[in-house]
This record gives structure tokens, sequence and C-alpha cells, in this order.
């Protein structure tokens, strides 16, 4: 018996703390857990799945329109945004309660509270004023959303926490931020039909991709009737009657709304923790600075997930989450292999990608081919939408292993989840030239890819 009340305490039930503390309280760990909010965290809660249902409401929106062109009359279809969103909270109540019990099953204690470190070893419960001890202790707090508080009227905006719990949905949508949920969530307004502004400080949305990709994804979006406007920002926000709200711009323009989402980024959930009593090192965006185990600066104090502002998604933070637990509670040293996540960007259409994009490639390997195509899908002819497919693999000239894929287009993320297997494996461009075409598909055209692309000079 050690002379603490726990093997492991863990603060915070989202996708890696459930997956570290489940694990550990398998392996005979006495585990406490605290959750200050909802246990399942930001994916299950205000992330990934809510997210994923508003996608999916959204992706009907085009989809009545579609049909028309295959014989269906959708002419008097209505939306009802309550519905969806009572649907869709019945359905995080159930995966909360799974999450629950399956920590309980496990053994684990739960806390509902906010729990802050008061020493190296001991924790301090808010909503029960009280204090636990742990022989090991793991930070798994996530991150939160970022807003600017330097603009004049920036509390008059919102963000993705507040955006799955709107009473209604607004008519006009002005969106701040060029990633992946800035993107997301512009695409899911318009295909609810709201009106949709996006404004973004930098030249390219989706920066961190391919470039293909970006400019794809932008032009798809212009395509819908979204306005994007792009190396500009929100000056200030001013309110105006009833819900309405005029967004000032940098390039001197304003846009009159009745919504504003922020979405320019999220920190690590440090602020407050307590980290510094226990003498934990935090890097300059206040994330837990860990190696490859996991472990802080601190020898007991580990740290999985977005707080590490490692790579920010849901399986990472559960992968972690795992490879902590074997290395701790299972003498099993484990690490986290970090190549060739596959991602998504659920836009409309979506993204999937794997791998190098091209310009990364091109700084690592000395010759690098690129096979790529960018062509109307075949539903689309009877439906008539203007939509495009882009598929683009990044080959390394030396070896003919394929190093990237990345592609823009109905299901993309459905076949990147596939495809990251064999890329992750190694396969080469030439293995992809021997798999025979499945027809009539999009997916086919990545193995018909046969003239390396050659930019027009
Ligand atoms: C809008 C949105 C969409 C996303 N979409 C995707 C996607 O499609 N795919 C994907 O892979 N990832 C997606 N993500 C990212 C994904 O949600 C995160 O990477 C993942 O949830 C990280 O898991 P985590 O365990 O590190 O933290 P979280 O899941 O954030 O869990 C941290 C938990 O700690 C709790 N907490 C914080 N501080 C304390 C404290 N002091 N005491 C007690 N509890 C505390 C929080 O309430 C939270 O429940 C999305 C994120 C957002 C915001």
């Amino acid at each position: 018996m050690t002379k603490f009340d726990y093997d492991l305490f863990t603060i915070g039930a989202g996708s890696g703390g459930v997956r570290a503390s489940r694990l550990a309280a398998n392996y005979g760990a006495r585990v406490g857990v605290a959750e200050e909010y909802r246990v399942g965290g930001t994916c299950v809660v205000r992330g990934c799945v809510p997210k994923k249902f508003l996608v999916y409401a959204s992706e009907y929106g085009h989809g009545f329109n579609d049909a028309k062109g295959y014989g269906w009359s959708a002419d008097n279809v209505s939306f009802d945004w309550s519905k969806l969103i009572a649907n869709k909270d019945d359905e995080i109540d159930r995966l909360n309660g799974i999450y629950i019990r399956n920590l309980k099953n496990a053994g684990a204690e739960i806390f509902q509270s906010r729990a802050v470190l008061k020493d190296e070893h001991t924790i301090h419960l808010e909503a029960e004023n009280r204090d636990v001890t742990a022989e090991k202790i793991l930070v798994a707090t996530g991150g939160a959303p970022w807003v600017d508080e330097s603009v004049p009227g920036h509390e008059l905006g919102i963000t993705s926490n507040e955006a799955f719990h709107l009473e209604k949905l607004p008519k006009h949508v002005v969106v701040a931020g060029g990633g992946y949920i800035a993107i997301e969530f512009a695409c899911i307004f318009r295909g609810l039909g709201c009106e949709v502004c996006l404004v973004y400080r930098g030249e390219d949305i989706l920066r961190y991709f391919d470039t293909d990709i970006s400019v794809q994804v932008h032009e798809e979006m212009k395509r819908q009737g979204i306005r994007v406007i792009t190396q500009s920002v929100f000056d200030n926000i001013e309110k105006l009657d009833g819900d309405e709200k005029r967004v000032h711009l940098s390039n001197g323009t304003h846009i009159d709304t009745d919504l504003v989402f922020w979405a320019v980024g999220r920190n690590p959930a440090t602020g407050g923790l307590g980290l510094e009593n226990a003498g934990v090192e935090l890097d300059k965006k206040g994330a837990v600075v860990v190696d490859e185990y996991s472990k802080s600066s601190v020898d007991h104090i580990y740290a999985v997930g977005d707080v590490t502002n490692r790579e920010n998604l849901t399986p990472v933070a559960i992968r972690e989450g795992a490879t902590f637990a074997e290395t701790v509670f299972n003498n099993n040293p484990s690490k986290m292999d970090y190549t060739f996540i596959p991602k998504a960007v659920f836009s409309q259409p979506p993204v999937g990608t794997v791998g190098y994009a091209e310009h990364e490639a091109r700084q690592k390997f000395e010759n690098v081919d690129i096979y790529k195509t960018n062509f109307r899908a075949m539903k689309n002819m009877l439906s008539g939408s203007e939509e495009r497919v882009l598929m683009k693999l990044v080959v390394d000239g030396d070896t003919d292993r394929v190093l990237g894929c990345h592609i823009v287009g109905a299901e993309a993320g459905e076949m990147i989840q596939c495809l990251a297997i064999a890329i992750k494996t190694g396969v080469t461009k030439s293995q992809f030239d021997e798999t025979v075409a499945l027809h009539p598909t999009i997916a086919e055209e990545l193995v018909t890819m046969r003239e390396k692309f050659k930019p027009s000079l």
C-alpha cells in the first residue's frame, strides 16, 4: 500500500484522459479522474462528434438540390434547427453515459469537479473543496478556443463551444479564421442556408495543408456562395439593434451580421491549473513540455492530448493515453508514432490527407514526382453540380514510395483512412498502378493516374 490516495489521478476526462485512466485501472491501478464539464471531453461533447452531426445535416441542404436531376422533386423542404440540436444533444447524452460507465466499470473513481495542482502530489478538487494525493498525475485537460481579446467588442462573438447550443439558426454568419474549424463551420452554416462570410488574416486558407488542397477548398467555398475575404482581420465589432452586429474589417469595409464566430485557434488548457506549484515546465504557448513517453519535466507527472500541443486530434490523444498507460502501468515502454497520421477537414466537399504535402516533400527529398487529377464526379453529371474532385499523389522519384496523398471530394476522409494503411507501410506508385480499378467509383482515379504532372511554364 502506498502513502497516496491514488496510484494515478487524471485531470480531464476527454479522449486522452479517459483512455489512459481506463487502461491504468484495468492494469490494477487505483485511479481517480476529475472532470470539470462533461465526461467524454471536447471530441464527444463539443468537437468531432456534434460537429459531424451538423455536417451531415448541412449536406442534406445540397443533397435536396442535387436530387432534382435524378427525378426527385424537393420543393417544399424545411429545416428545423431546434430539432437537430435536440437530437444531437440526446446522442451526446448517450455517449456521455457510455464514457462514464466505461470508466466506472474499469474501477476508476470520477469526480465532477475542476481540479488544480497544489503541489507535486496533491490535487485540489474545487467542487468538493478537498485535497487528494496521487503517486502519479496525468494532465489531460485538452485545449480551449482562443479569442482575440484586443478587438473591441470581441465578446459579441461566439466560439465553437457555443455554436452547438445556438437557440436559432442565424441568417448571416461571419467566421474569423482559416483553419479546419473555421472552414468546417462556414460550410455547415452555408449548407443550412445561411449567408456566410469567412475572414482570414493570411493569404491561403488551410495553410498547413498541401497548397492544391487550400486552393481547391477555397474555390469550392466560393462556388457555394461563401464569401472568402483573405488578408483581413476584425478591427472591432459593434452592437446594432436586436441580434445585429457590425464587424469592421482591417481592409476598411464592414459586414452586418447576426452571428460572429471566432475560430482563430485553440490554446492548451493550462491556465490556473497550478502546474507551476509542481514545477512542471510549459512552452511559450502554455503547452506541457513532455518527452516521447509523455513525461513532463517532473518525473511522476505526465501529460497527453491537446494540452501538449503535439498533433491535436482525438485518435492521437487516445493513442498517447494508451501508450502512457502501457509504459507506466504495464511495464511495457511504448511510444506514439506521429508519422503518416491521416487527417480530414469536413468541409463540403471534404478533404482527406495523409503524409507529405508537396512543399514538405520537396524540402526533404531530392526528386519528387507529382501525379494529380481534377474532375467532375459522375454523380454530378445528372445533378448538375459543378463540384470538382482533386486527387494528388506525392511520390519519391528515387524510391517510387508514395509519400503523400491528398484528396478533396466526396468521402475523401473514408478513402484516406484506407490509403493511410498502405502509405504508412511504404506502398510504391508502381503498386498503385498494379492495383485494378473499381469501376465506376471516384476512388478508381487513384490507381489510374499514369502521367507525371508537369507544371506549365
Ligand atoms: C469544433 C472542434 C472540432 C473537432 N473536430 C475534430 C475531428 O473531426 N477529428 C479529430 O480527430 N479531432 C477533432 N477535434 C479535436 C479533438 O476534439 C481534440 O484533439 C481531442 O478532444 C483532444 O482530447 P484531449 O483528451 O486532449 O482533450 P479534451 O477532449 O479537450 O478533454 C479535456 C477535458 O479536460 C477537462 N478539463 C480541463 N481542465 C480541467 C480541470 N482543471 N479540472 C477538471 N477537468 C478539466 C475539460 O472539461 C475536458 O473535458 C475537434 C475539436 C474541436 C474544438
